[in-house]
Formats: structure tokens, sequence, C-alpha cells
């Protein structure tokens, strides 16, 4: 799934992966669960997570191969939040060599509503659940609706710069 934060890769990548019974794998998630976890991964991340930047290639690649090579993913995946740089992309053709081919769904919204959405939304704390209000604004599993770190509107600007200049090119 490709698209500037809050297109809606993930609420969409969630819907293609429930259908087709294969697993959603958002990039974003992991490191979001290392930094909670307090890992290695985590500790390096959160600060440059919070800036709007982006994690190194090099991580980023060796985590999604990782993710890449267990059994749930043998059959086919979703993935939400990579390639995020055409480093990412090259090594993503790379890794899936010889499968299947991959199919590309670039989601395109104008930045207004991008900004709106990011900062008005919230995120259960406890399942992931994107919340945006007047849309379905409560939790699936009854969890707290919070607000994730890097969606304030100061950082929200930088990621779109970041889109722009890093994932544009894709
Ligand atoms: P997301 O949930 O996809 O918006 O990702 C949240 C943050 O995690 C991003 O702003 C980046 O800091 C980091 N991140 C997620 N996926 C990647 C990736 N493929 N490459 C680099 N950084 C990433």
């Amino acid at each position: 799934m490709l698209g500037a934060p809050g297109a809606g890769k993930g609420t969409q990548a969630e819907r293609f992966a429930r259908n087709r019974g294969v697993p959603k794998i958002s990039t974003g998630d992991i490191l979001r669960e290392a930094v909670q976890a307090g890992t290695e991964l985590g500790r390096t991340s959160k600060a440059i997570m919070d800036a709007g930047q982006l994690i190194g290639d090099d991580v980023m690649i060796a985590i999604v191969k990782e993710r890449l090579a267990r059994a749930d993913a043998s059959n086919g995946f979703v993935l939400d939040g990579f390639p995020r740089t055409v480093t990412q992309a090259v090594a993503l053709d790379a890794m899936v060599k010889g499968g299947s081919p991959l199919v590309v769904v670039d989601i395109e919204v104008p930045e207004a509503a991008l900004i709106e959405r990011l900062t008005t939304r919230r995120i259960c704390a406890n399942c992931g659940w994107i919340a945006v209000p007047g849309l379905n604004a409560w939790a699936r599993c009854g969890g707290p609706l919070v607000q994730r770190r890097d969606d304030n509107v100061e950082i929200v600007r930088e990621r779109l710069r970041v889109y722009d200049r890093d994932t544009q090119p894709l």
C-alpha cells in the first residue's frame, strides 16, 4: 500500500488482508510495538519516529525480510508502510523475486484532508483500531483511544515533507 501518511493505508490494508486471509504487515506497528516493549530497536527508533523522520533503510529492510520469511506470509501478505524509499522498494523486489508479482495500490488524498485526518484521529491503545471522528470514533475492542505521538500538527507537516521527498518518487 502506498500513500501519504493519513491516506488510509492501514485501514485499507486491514480490509485486503482480512478478505484474503493473509497477514497485514505494518512496519509502523512493528516499530511502535518495539517502542512499547522497550527493545533495542524501540529505544533507537523512538526519537526518530517522534520527529517524523524515517528509520534507516538497512534496519527496515532487515525487519521486513525476517517478517516475510515467516510461515504465515508464504501465501501472500499486505505491506502497510513499506517500502517508503526507492532503496526499500529495490530490496523488496529482490525479496519476492520468483514469487507472484506484487500488486501496488497507491491512495491519493488532498493534503488538507490528510492534515485534518491525522490531527483528529485517535488510535486504540490495545488493538490499534484507527478511530476517525464522524466515521468510526469508537474502539473496536473497548480499549482507550489515544493520540499517536507523531499525529500533532508540526510533526504531521514534517511527515508530509518527508513523504514528498523520500516516498513520492516510488
Ligand atoms: P506509520 O505508522 O506507517 O505512519 O509509521 C510511523 C513511523 O514509523 C514513520 O513516521 C517512520 O518514522 C517509521 N517507519 C515506518 N515504516 C517505515 C519504513 N518503511 N521506513 C522508515 N521508517 C518507517
